[in-house]
């Protein structure tokens, strides 16, 4: 399982995580709720291993995480931007980090992700002939080539028009649900922490103020701002 304890960073004076401790269990979606600038995308950065901490340790399982390099870590994440290599096919896209696998081994490994997010017979096709829906489907393709034991999520749906939205949430949890990988996502929507996760983390300035599942945050939300943020959700 992944652990943090006492994650911190620091940009100057402000802190924009503050000794941040959370236990994820394995193959569990877990969502990080809060407001815009609270330390949602900060926080993904340093578990990632694109930022290092001020303070504090990440450790997966008995392995500390905290000095390697991003691409050293069995974690893995996914942009808001997608940032598809435009002049790659989608099925090169998909394959790009899997180039010590081998040919054979990679080609079968991209075919079972397209059929995952269900683009089989899209793989020769260039990114931009895609609608925004499929984009997000071989953006997380790619995410889970290298089969992450913890997937990184930042606002995957966040470019999406509300229809497609829900669709996509659906097949974010379905695929989860059966790679059984941990999730991580963050959103700043409270309806789609509660409708996808198994545990929501609510961040304010930098601290994450509660975790649990979502039916006992709307129960019992332990501070108002946690209450005004599920408030309006039913
Ligand atoms: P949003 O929902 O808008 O994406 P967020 O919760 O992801 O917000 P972060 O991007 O983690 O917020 O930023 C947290 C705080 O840290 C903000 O006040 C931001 O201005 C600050 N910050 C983030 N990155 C840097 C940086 N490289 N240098 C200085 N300050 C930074
Ligand atoms: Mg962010």
């Amino acid at each position: 399982r992944l652990r943090l304890q006492d994650v911190s960073k620091r940009f100057g004076g402000h802190r924009a995580v503050d000794a941040v401790t959370l236990d994820l269990e394995p193959g569990e979606f877990f969502c990080l709720l809060g407001p815009s600038g609270c330390g949602k995308s900060t926080l993904l950065r340093m578990i990632a291993g694109f930022e290092a901490p001020t303070a504090g340790r990440i450790c997966l399982g008995e392995q500390d995480l905290t000095g390697l390099p991003p691409h050293r870590r069995p974690v893995n994440m996914m942009f808001q931007s997608y940032a598809l290599f435009p002049h790659m096919s989608v099925a090169a896209n998909i394959g790009y980090g899997l180039k010590g696998l081998g040919r054979d081994a990679a080609t079968t490994r991209v075919a079972d992700l397209l059929r995952l997010v269900r683009l089989d017979g899209f793989g020769g096709r260039r990114p931009d002939t895609l609608s925004g829906g499929q984009r997000q489907r071989v953006a997380l393709a790619r995410a889970l080539a290298r089969e992450p034991k913890v997937l990184l999520l930042d606002e995957p749906l966040g470019a999406l028009d509300r229809g497609l939205r829900e669709e996509t949430q659906g097949e974010l949890r379905s695929v989860q649900r059966r790679l059984g990988t941990a999730f991580v996502v963050v959103t700043h929507d409270p309806e789609e922490a509660m409708m996808l996760a198994d545990r929501i983390g609510v961040m304010e300035a930098g601290r994450l103020v509660q975790v649990g599942p979502p039916a006992e945050l709307y129960r019992r939300p332990a501070s108002r701002f946690v209450a005004g943020l599920l408030g309006d959700v039913n």
